[in-house]
């Protein structure tokens, strides 16, 4: 037996082949066909992470479109608007999502961590990493395909994604990542898609209540995330390594 195939013989998940096989056959494919080839190839390992923010809309109608049976993860920080989880609501009857999961930090880390609640006020890469980055990779446990739906015109560490990419020993799938801002705004049109209550106060990306701001029309749309501090993403989207160098920083 080859090293290849004993390590499949032992359930030895292979990520990296898995991401090129995958973005070989769906690169250039549509959204609906990413998530379509993604629940094909991972069936009942592939979930959807969801904000339930501005645009969460766009890929909630797609994955809808596919199935409505796939595991829609919603991480609930403890420190979201009242509107978000009023919007996740919505959206979960209107789509007739069937398996929207709220997922909650871990009463252990809040209580050591954060007992007062306001570790966001003196490090947000740490409140975002037991807020977020833990709860999900907790949940994430079992599933081998994650999609969510950012996007390469928001910039920064985004502007270089594919369809398919290996991370963690998972496979992250985006979507929506070759879409326009135009496209998304056309589709959220053409199909009558709610808008988030806040993004006609101004909110362009909407994350936790202390750590979002309203845009002007001149800003990209996730300035208004940690405004004034250089952190630019929360964490759950950098690899588990570079989640400890950030944390290392502070
Ligand atoms: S976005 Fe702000 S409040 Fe939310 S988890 Fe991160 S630092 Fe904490």
């Amino acid at each position: 037996m080859t090293a290849q195939a004993a390590l499949q013989d032992a359930g030895y998940f292979d990520a990296l082949s898995a991401a090129d096989l995958l973005d070989s056959r769906y690169g250039a494919s549509s959204p609906a066909q990413v998530i379509d080839g993604a629940l094909k190839y991972f069936g009942r390992r592939f979930a959807l992470v969801s904000s339930f923010g501005a645009e969460s809309a766009v890929l909630l109608h797609i994955a809808a479109s596919v199935s409505k049976d796939i595991p829609v993860l919603f991480l609930d920080t403890g420190k979201l608007f009242g509107e978000t989880k009023r919007f996740r609501d919505q959206l979960t009857a209107d789509l007739g999502l069937k398996d929207v999961r709220s997922i909650s930090p871990d009463q252990n880390d809040l209580s050591s961590s954060d007992p007062k609640g306001a570790l966001w006020t003196t490090d947000t890469n740490k409140c975002c990493f037991i807020r977020k980055v833990k709860p999900l990779e907790h949940v994430l446990y079992g599933f081998e395909g994650w999609a969510s739906g950012r996007k390469r015109f928001q910039g920064g560490v985004r502007s270089l994604l594919s369809h398919f990419e290996a991370a963690d020993g998972r496979v992250k799938v985006n979507p929506l990542a070759l879409w326009s801002k135009a496209d998304v705004q056309d589709y959220i049109s053409d199909h009558n898609l709610p808008r988030h209550p806040l993004v006609a106060e101004g909110f362009a990306s909407i994350g936790c209540m202390p750590c979002t701001d309203r845009v002007t029309d001149t800003e990209d749309d996730r300035s208004g995330r940690w405004r004034g501090q250089s952190k630019t993403e929360c964490g759950i989207h950098l690899s588990f390594a570079e989640n400890t160098r950030v944390l290392a920083k502070n």
